[in-house]
């Protein structure tokens, strides 16, 4: 008999979630850990979502009124929540999404940095001062709220994904309306539970300014199609995105897009083996290479790969997988069956190409058979397939040897993503080409550390099929602004610009 159901309750009314949510509903929500139901969560339908966007439509024209650093006080009062109660969600999410403790815990203080940093940026939503060709005339930026921001967001970063854009959306004077993953609803009502203490807790905040709308994809095009969501932020794989952003183009919205990553290594003849090793190790198999950064294409040098790769495959062999609650847990469970037979079709597939494969077994089928726990896969490929052009949502490391730093190069941008990538040398001059414009093609590229586990201060995405969105730090924020040029004339005459002419009298 499996505890989780009374341990999901009782961290689910720790952290404020009226009972009601997660009963009697239609939609069962199952623990990747064992399989099991943890709880019934209710669906909204059409007119619910549709009152939760005018709801807060309305939210926004009083919003957007408040001051900045008077809206990043919210933000920070949503932080206190989240220092309160870390323990509590981040255990949650291991439950939800089985994350191994550290990195539930490690997604909630994600969240919680966003939130630090979005309070220092309400007061830093700073536009230009340009200069202008007129004699007294100013010239300047302004940023203004744009309105609801919609945000839909993936079941393997159930809720730093959706804190990311909602901390920046309220700061930045709009309000919010999420359709988290129908995989790990709880997660979400919980994260929005916290958001309503503080919410009650700073008070005077209009009716509707942040909901949370519970479904599939039915609900998210409910989002996407509504002209009022002024800002579709849409996480998840490259097919969801290309169903989205047709959408959202069509009825003129804008789109910021995080979708699937295929992220490569390249491991040069100088690199410190130990360090790599430990950046493969992590970049490749944690989350059960379930992050839209997991490392899953490895091009070694011919001069370290006898060395390396063996000492990989030992890494892999020896790595603790099972019950993400455990401590010394490194590897916990896939999502789901799907996920389990997608790893299973990529693995066959690369053994019909040649690949050699370490790993890639199911375990723990007979301790919990509703779960579905791997073996991380290694895979020796004689070349870059079509198979491991594809993201496979799995932890499955593809690994290619080569002999020419330029080739190498060539192969790591010869994928229809971009998202990240990092490159293993002591040499500067490979360092900096890897760097420079004619290096690595994606939106996150790294010296000496793996392509996973960035921090919010910079911007976050990638480019080509991984949709061209940047969330999160630097000066991301502009994605849910509008800007608008100002010219301001303060002299007596009407000079115009380009020296034109127009004298009427
Ligand atoms: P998914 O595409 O199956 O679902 C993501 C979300 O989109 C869910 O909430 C889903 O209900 C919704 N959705 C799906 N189709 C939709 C449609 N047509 N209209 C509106 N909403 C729709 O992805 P997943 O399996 O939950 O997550 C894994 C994928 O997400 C991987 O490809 C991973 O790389 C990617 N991901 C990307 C990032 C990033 O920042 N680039 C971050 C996390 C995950």
């Amino acid at each position: 008999m499996t505890v989780l159901p009374h341990e999901t309750a009782t961290l689910l009314h720790s952290l404020g979630v009226p009972a009601g949510q997660t009963t009697g509903g239609n939609r069962a929500v199952r623990s990747p850990i064992d399989g099991s139901i943890v709880a019934h969560v209710h669906d909204t339908d059409a007119a619910g979502a549709a009152a939760a966007i005018a709801a807060a439509d309305q939210a926004f024209r009083t919003w957007r009124n408040v001051p900045a650093p008077r809206r990043g006080e919210l933000i920070r009062l949503f932080g206190e929540e989240l220092r309160a109660h870390k323990a509590a969600l981040g255990r949650l999410v291991s439950i939800e999404a089985g994350k191994i403790t550290s990195e539930g815990l490690g997604e909630v203080q994600e969240m919680i940095d966003i939130c630090d940093f979005a309070v220092g940026l309400s007061r830093q939503l700073y536009g230009l001062t340009i200069a202008t060709e007129r004699s007294e005339h100013r010239m300047m930026e302004t940023w203004h709220p744009i309105g609801v921001t919609g945000i839909i967001s993936a079941f393997n970063f159930p809720v730093a994904v959706w804190s990311w854009n909602a901390a920046l959306a309220l700061v930045c004077g709009n309000s919010v309306v999420w359709k988290p993953s129908e995989k790990t609803p709880l997660t979400a009502l919980a994260s929005h539970a916290l958001l309503t203490r503080a919410i009650a807790r700073f008070g005077a905040v209009p009716e509707g300014l942040a909901a949370v709308l519970i479904g599939g994809r039915d609900v998210g095009e409910a989002l996407v199609d509504n002209h009022a969501v002024k800002v579709v932020s849409a996480t998840g794989s490259t097919a969801m995105g290309r169903a989205v952003a047709p959408r959202v183009a069509a009825r003129f919205g804008r789109a910021i897009l995080e979708l699937g990553g295929n992220n490569a290594a390249i491991v040069c003849p100088t690199a410190d083996l130990d360090l790599t090793l430990r950046g493969v190790a992590f970049a490749a198999m944690g989350t059960a290479g379930q992050r839209c950064t997991t490392l899953r294409r490895l091009f070694v040098h011919d001069s370290v790969y006898d060395t390396l790769v063996p000492r990989l495959r030992q890494a892999y062999g020896s790595v603790k997988i099972g019950n993400p609650l455990e401590t010394g847990t490194l590897v916990g469970p896939l999502m789901d069956r799907a996920a389990f037979d997608a790893m299973q079709a990529a693995l066959a597939e690369s053994r019909a190409d040649g690949g050699k494969v370490t790993g890639g077994a199911r375990v723990n089928a007979d301790t919990a058979p509703g779960a579905y726990y791997v073996q991380p896969a290694l895979v020796e490929m004689p070349g870059q397939t079509a198979t491991v052009e594809r993201e496979t949502f799995a932890p499955i490391l593809y690994v290619i040897r080569y002999s020419d730093f330029e080739a190498a190069l060539a192969l790591h941008n010869a994928v229809p993503q971009g998202l990240s990538s990092s490159i293993f040398t002591n040499d500067l001059r490979e360092a900096e080409t890897f760097l420079s414009a004619r290096g690595s093609d994606c939106g996150i590229a790294n010296v000496n550390i793996g392509p996973s586990g960035a921090e919010i201060g910079g911007a976050f995405g990638g480019e080509k099929q991984t949709g061209g969105g940047r969330e999160s730090g630097s000066d991301a924020w502009k994605a849910y602004m509008r800007r608008a040029t100002n010219t301001i004339n303060y002299g007596r005459t009407l000079p115009l610009a380009q020296g034109v002419t127009f004298d009427v009298g």
